[in-house]
Formats: structure tokens, sequence, C-alpha cells
């Protein structure tokens, strides 16, 4: 497709730093960011059509039947998905478009979107990963578990599977790496 804006899909473990980096990376380069629906609720300060569309499992079924959305995937007991429509006009009116997505959604953008850039941020360890999730004080014993489960095979499967995989060790270097991906010509 010509003239089409650029769409960056950022996946990493809960936990990894993903909403800091992609505040930052928007003050650089302009993105529309993709609000997602989901099915988990609300943490507190998060509102609805700005953070995520906070919907219950029917809606989100009626979203998956009715094919409005562009992937989906099941992350810690919950629904996550990216709503197509606001995307795909977004792109097509040259606007770079951001998805914060897990792996899962990252890989179906990237089979119906081969254009897709995908970048995994990682952590720059385990144990720093878990004392990010800790620090947060809004996820309880077993979540952060599974959290941390789920992070090591994210990882191996990023290796393989995304564009780049950027450590995630220092905010503003990391900001710099993408910015340079994004404006690279052979991204
Ligand atoms: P959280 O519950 O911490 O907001 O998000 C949990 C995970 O779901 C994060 O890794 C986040 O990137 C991912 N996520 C958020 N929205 C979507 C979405 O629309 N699709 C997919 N596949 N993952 C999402």
């Amino acid at each position: 497709m010509a003239n089409t804006g650029t769409l960056l899909v950022i996946s990493g473990p809960s936990g990894v730093g993903k909403s800091t980096v992609v505040a930052r990376l928007r003050e650089r380069i302009p993105f529309h960011f993709s609000v997602s629906a989901t099915t988990r609720r609300p943490r507190s300060g998060e509102r609805n059509g700005v953070d995520y569309y906070f919907v219950g499992e029917d809606e989100f079924e009626e979203l998956v039947e009715g094919g409005r959305l562009l992937e989906w995937a099941e992350y810690s007991g919950r629904r996550y998905g990216t709503p197509r429509g606001p995307v795909i006009t977004r792109l097509e009116a040259g606007e770079h478009v951001l998805l914060d997505i897990e792996n899962l959604g990252a890989m179906q953008v990237k089979r119906s979107y081969p254009e897709a850039t995908t970048i995994f941020l990682a952590p720059p360890s385990r144990d720093e990963l878990e004392r990010r999730l800790r620090s947060r004080g809004d996820t309880d014993e077993v979540d952060i578990q599974t959290r941390l489960e789920v992070a090591g095979w994210q990882e191996e499967m990023a290796r393989g599977e995304f564009d780049y995989v950027v450590v995630n060790d220092e905010l503003d270097r990391v900001v710099d790496e993408i910015v340079r991906i994004i404006r690279s010509p052979s991204h």
C-alpha cells in the first residue's frame, strides 16, 4: 500500500516498562496510539476509552464474531484485542500507528500486515523484571508469578519472531534506538 503510515507493534513482558517507553516515544514521533478492548477490570486511574475499552465477555465475543478486531489474545485469564477500524483508517490517512500488545497478538498482526515493524522490549534480567512488577504495587502475588512465567517464554519466542529485540536498560538509549529503527529506510 502506498502512502500509508508505519504500523509499529511494541511487545514485552508486563512490568518491563513499555508504557514509559511508549509515552516518551510519542513525544519524539507523532503516533496514533491504538486503544485496545479488554475484559480485565480497570486499575485505579485507568479511564475507559483512554487506556482501554473495558468490556464484558459478551461484548468482547461480539467484537470477535463481527471480525472487528485486528488481533486478539488471552493474557493472564483475560482477553485483549485491537479494534481494526481505527488502525486501518489512520494508516490509510498516512499516520503512524502504535500498538502495545502481547506476543501472540503481535505475531497475528505481522501475519496479516507484513509491513508492520515488530519490536520486543526485553528486561535487563528476570530479577529486574520481578523487582519492577512488585514495585508497581497493583498486582497480586499469583498474578506476579504468572506474569513472570509468561515473560520467560515470551522472550524466547520473541528472539525468533520479532523484527527487533531491544533491551530496556536505560530509557533515553532505548527511545533513541527505537526512533533510529523507525527512521531507517529498511525497517
Ligand atoms: P495489562 O493488563 O498489564 O494492561 O496488559 C497485559 C498485556 O496485554 C500487556 O502485555 C499488553 O501489551 C497486552 N495487551 C494490551 N492490549 C492488547 C491487545 O489489544 N491485544 C493483545 N494481544 N495484547 C494486548
